[in-house]
């Protein structure tokens, strides 16, 4: 594959060091618009969300303090389904975030086909600061605010940054409580007791095990021995590290908020997996085996490896640091760990990039799965899920692989323009309402 891609140029738009994901979207909407051939009113409805909803979101203390925080939903698109997409709690929140995130989900969905649109949610706060009564109170009220939008036929929560199963199992809980029905389908991800689908705690991890995979077979590099850094070591982040190790690759970095650590003989991944299971915040402070050296964020991002997985936040990689990044392969496990600006330099310097909307689709192509069992009200075993998002990961790639060879376009606009043309394609279908 010809590495000198048509990238297209770029204006910086950052605000400062702060990346603002909602341009982001936009820029790279924009990047891919010349590459289709959507008329400008369909292209008009694509740049804006259909809806987004602000709440305040009070809760009482332990201590009998009373804290206002501000909680989001926005609904990209529904064109293509009901819209899909997870809830972040993070002191980084903001509707403008949220917004982009509800994008990348109607492109992401559209990318591996499945039928829904695009949303995401979001409350701003640190979740460091609550105890898990506090963390209760704050989903069941941010849940009832919301309940307007959300429903299995209408918008279906899920997991994401510093969310897990508790948060969903509360979601379903005050749901059905307040609409009197029982609504097991109204999120994903939740326990498996309550509906929960077996596989879908790693399936982000395992999409990315996929597509880093796929996409270094289709290079001609062998996974074995390949050295790979990963930004994360969350939900994400550590299954990645597991799956790949299964494979026979080394992983020579990892971090969280706590910091880096690098390890060039390759870490014992579920020796680390056994202590971040135990450790304060289930953090990697204070982990150390012979030959480990402490890093910091931006030397991770830059290690002589051949892949790196940023699977933390937005706007890792950018125009400050992408210059001295040195992988071969970027898969990104996070949702915009990139910005345009970065992706031009990364481009010039011969890196390939697997692009979030299709790298870490697997968490939510799983959740459509475990939607299609709580409808159906039938379990499926974890070997069926599994080779289903096996087959589902494999058609994507190799779509998003043979456009972005035809057309001589790099991979995030080959999936970008697979993205756009079919959320639009869904919206030509079903016209302008009256
Ligand atoms: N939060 C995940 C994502 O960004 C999963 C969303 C879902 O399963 O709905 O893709």
């Amino acid at each position: 594959m010809a590495l000198n891609k048509t990238i297209g140029t770029v204006q910086e738009r950052s605000l400062g060091t702060q990346v603002n994901p909602f341009h982001m979207l936009l820029q790279q909407l924009d990047l891919a618009r010349e590459h289709t051939g959507i008329p400008g009113g369909i292209w008009e409805i694509l740049r804006r969300p259909e809806r987004a909803l602000e709440v305040s979101v009070p809760i009482t203390r332990d201590d009998g303090e009373i804290e206002v925080l501000t909680g989001y939903r926005v609904q990209y698109s529904s064109a293509r389904g009901p819209c899909k997409g997870g809830i972040r709690y993070h002191a980084g929140v903001t509707l403008d975030e949220v917004k982009a995130l509800a994008g990348w989900m109607a492109l992401k969905c559209a990318v591996v086909n499945i039928p829904y649109g695009g949303g995401k949610g979001g409350i701003a706060c640190d979740p460091t600061r609550f105890s898990e009564r506090e963390i209760e109170r704050i989903t069941r009220c941010y849940t009832a605010r919301i309940l307007p939008l959300i429903g299995p036929k209408q918008d279906i929560p899920a997991p994401d940054v510093n969310t897990n199963a508790s948060v969903m199992n509360w979601i379903v809980d005050t749901a059905s409580a307040l609409r009197g029905e029982a609504l097991p389908g109204i999120v994903t991800g939740k326990s498996l007791e309550l509906g929960g689908a077996l596989g879908r705690r790693e399936a982000t991890g395992r999409g990315v095990m996929f597509t880093t995979i796929g996409v270094l077979h289709r290079l001609d590099i062998d996974i074995t021995n390949a050295r790979i850094a990963i930004q994360g070591f969350g939900n994400v982040g550590s299954i990645a590290a597991q799956l790949l190790t299964d494979q026979g690759a080394k992983v020579v970095g990892i971090s969280d908020v706590s910091g880096g650590y690098y390890c060039p003989t390759g870490f014992d991944i579920n020796d680390v997996l056994r202590y971040v299971e135990t450790s304060p915040g289930h953090l990697l402070a204070g982990y150390s085996v012979p030959g480990m050296e402490e890093i910091t964020n931006d030397e991770l991002l830059t290690l002589d490896v051949d892949v790196l997985i940023p699977a933390a936040l937005e706007a890792q990689i950018t125009s400050r640091n992408a210059a001295d990044v040195k992988a071969k392969v970027i898969v990104e496990g996070a949702n915009g760990p990139t910005t345009p600006e970065a992706d031009l330099i990364l481009a010039a310097n011969g890196s390939v990039i697997v692009p979030d909307i299709l790298a870490n689709a697997g968490g939510v192509v799983c959740s459509y799965f475990e939607w299609v069992q709580n409808i159906q009200c039938f379990a499926w075993e974890e070997k069926e899920t599994n080779q289903r998002l096996g087959r589902i990961m494999q058609r994507a790639i190799a779509e998003v692989w043979d456009l972005s060879t035809e057309r001589q376009i790099s991979l995030r606009l080959a999936a970008f323009v697979l993205g756009v043309e079919r959320v639009a394609q869904a919206i030509s279908l079903r016209g302008v309402f009256l």
